[in-house]
């Protein structure tokens, strides 16, 4: 393809709100316009790029023995009624509705477990049809609060999902085996540095969920990994083992000490130096949200750990655990913020504790009076021991559950994620086979989704530099970039022709650069564009040489005419792609 001929714009400036690499290129190259807050334009060359990770998406999918369909975006509430999804997808106001000109509500689908699980009812009915995984690869609508870092959090994207149906959770785990080959599959192909990490399975619901993580330092997700024991897990999930706290030299009854204007850790340990901050016990408030209700929690870790919300939230199956706010605080502590403690708090309030305060004894905690704390309290002796579970957040440097390794922790850019779903909406939806025995069964399913558009983003989060893009091979827009020095040269024309067929006709695709305009700027378009392969066609091709110039780095050399669909289909074979 000519550039010349072309709707092929590049611009210098970037634009102003760009947090991360990926976001400002992709618009400065054209490959993408944002018409408003997460809502883009997918220009040819994105759309190109998109194609290519869709075909990967599918070839692995259709190899493992899929079927691909398509579901409608615009579903009914009673659907989503069915499956009692439709509150807190409304709640976390992550949901597209409105009222259509009939009165009747619908939503644009965020995701479509509800809509599959109703299709599949009244078709499969026998465990003999069993298994199958469906998917599709579509558009996807979610409001997201903040919408940002372009493509990797849109309020409009486009997802591979995928749902399997077994008849027993023994083969739903062999169906979500066989997928999570196929995701590793799809993002080797794509050319990605990638970890799988144990999630959070979040709104979906059900038992186990993995997720693919991108390598990358702008990564919107923390992930704790381990190198000798090969542990690695999303931070909203992650356990870890932490050293036990120093024990107390002597054993001395509690006592209430003014502690004026010590609000947090920092603070206490300023005006108890002698008090070891493992042995100081923070106690913070939450307000938790289900459909029909709200309550005050409250949740004390050691001081020198924090706690992990979503632990909470799926402790108390709730629709949302939020930080109490100043008011919520006075009502339940009769104190500012800062000074809440489990001793004589509100009777309304559910109290609770992360497993960092087992085995602390003597602590500090705060006094539920303003500039107040208790010293040298004991669970057991001045106080019964709160229902105590792990909602604590692992840190870098705590050692791994089986005690084997030390964890750090990473960021990553989540660009698939698997659950093992079970009965959740097979039952909900009263969607059931007839096993062996005649006796009709819910089916246990799987679900499986791939961010198409983000996994895109991720490729240039993780491959650019100073000047521009760096397309994985696989996934990138063209194969080749041919780069005419002179528009007009006799020489250069006839050259750059010939190549252009040849590989044209050997199934390369070629960006030609023919533009009549300097060579500088064409090479600081190839840098941005980043397309992985390219060939100048310069002075020496009158004599049938060009130069080799990949844009990966790597010496500049200057090779036969003849050569240069060789070395493309050497370079196109070793990213797999050949
Ligand atoms: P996140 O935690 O990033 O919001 P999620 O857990 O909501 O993701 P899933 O519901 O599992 O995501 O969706 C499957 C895949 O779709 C994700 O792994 C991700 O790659 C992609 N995805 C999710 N939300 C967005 C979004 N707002 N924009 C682009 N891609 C997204
Ligand atoms: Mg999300």
């Amino acid at each position: 393809m000519r550039i010349s001929k072309m709707l092929f714009v590049t611009k210098k400036e970037e634009p102003a709100d760009a947090e991360v690499r990926s976001h400002a290129l992709m618009v400065r190259a054209g490959f993408i316009q944002q018409i408003a807050a997460g809502i883009y334009v997918y220009g040819p060359l994105m759309w190109r790029v998109l194609r290519k990770v869709e075909e990967i998406v599918r070839e692995e999918h259709d190899k493992a023995g899929c079927q691909e369909m398509l579901m409608p975006a615009l579903q009914p509430r009673e659907l989503w009624e069915e499956s009692g999804r439709w509150e807190r997808y409304v709640s976390e106001k992550i949901l597209y509705h409105f009222e259509d000109g009939r009165g009747r509500e619908v939503c644009l689908g965020p995701t479509h477990e509800e809509v599959i699980t109703n299709f599949v009812k009244g078709k499969l009915n026998s465990y003999k049809q069993l298994p199958q995984t469906l998917y599709q690869i579509q558009t996807k609508f979610r409001d997201e609060m903040r919408p940002r870092f372009g493509l990797m959090r849109g309020r409009e994207f486009v997802m591979k999902d995928a749902y399997s149906f077994d008849a027993d959770a023994e083969g739903m785990a062999a169906s979500y085996a066989k997928m999570r080959q196929v995701y590793r599959n799809i993002f080797s192909r794509c050319g990605l540095r990638f970890t799988p990490v144990e999630a959070d399975a979040g709104a979906i619901g059900g038992s186990g969920s993995e997720e693919f993580m991108v390598d990358a330092e702008t990564g919107e997700d923390a992930i704790a990994v381990c190198h000798a024991t090969g542990y690695a897990a999303n931070t909203e999930k992650a356990v870890s083992r932490i050293a036990a706290p120093p024990e107390p030299a002597a054993e001395v009854a509690m006592h209430k000490e003014p502690t004026p204007g010590a609000k947090s850790c920092d603070d206490l340990v300023a005006l108890f130096p002698d008090l070891p901050v493992e042995r100081m016990l923070k106690t913070i408030l939450y307000r938790a949200t289900w459909a029909d209700r709200e309550q005050t929690v409250a949740v004390m870790c050691r001081g020198d750990r924090e706690i992990n919300t979503i632990k909470v939230l799926n402790h108390l199956d709730a629709l949302a655990v939020d930080l109490a706010d100043e008011k919520l605080v006075k009502q339940a502590t009769g104190a500012n913020v800062g000074f809440a403690g489990p001793i004589g708090l509100s009777d309304d309030v559910l109290l609770l504790a992360d497993s960092s305060v087992e085995g602390v004894k003597g602590f500090l905690c705060g006094g539920n009076e303003t500039d107040t704390h208790y010293l040298d309290v004991w669970f057991g002796r001045d106080l019964e021991q709160p229902l105590t579970k792990d909602f604590g957040m692992v840190q870098a440097g705590d050692q791994t559950v089986d005690g084997e390794g030390t964890i750090e922790i990473t960021r990553g850019i989540e660009v698939g994620h698997i659950f093992q779903l079970g009965t959740k909406y097979s039952e909900s939806m009263d969607c059931r086979f007839s096993d062996e025995n005649g006796k009709l069964q819910p089916f246990q399913m799987g679900c499986f989704g791939i961010g198409i558009s983000r996994t895109a983003a991720s490729a240039v989060e993780q491959g650019h530099d100073e000047g521009g893009m760096i397309w994985p091979l696989p996934i990138a827009p063209y194969h080749v970039m041919l780069i005419q020095m002179r528009a007009g040269d006799e020489a250069q024309e006839a050259l750059g022709q010939e190549l252009h067929d040849q590989l044209t006709a050997a199934g390369i695709e070629v960006l030609w650069d023919d533009r009549k305009m300097g060579a500088g700027g064409k090479f600081k378009d190839a840098d941005l564009v980043g397309i992985p392969l390219r060939v100048v066609v310069g002075r020496d091709a009158a004599d049938r040489k060009v130069e080799w110039k990949p844009r990966t780095g790597g010496e500049t050399e200057v090779i036969a005419a003849d050569d240069v669909l060789g070395r493309i289909q050497a370079a196109l074979e070793e990213a797999g792609c050949a």
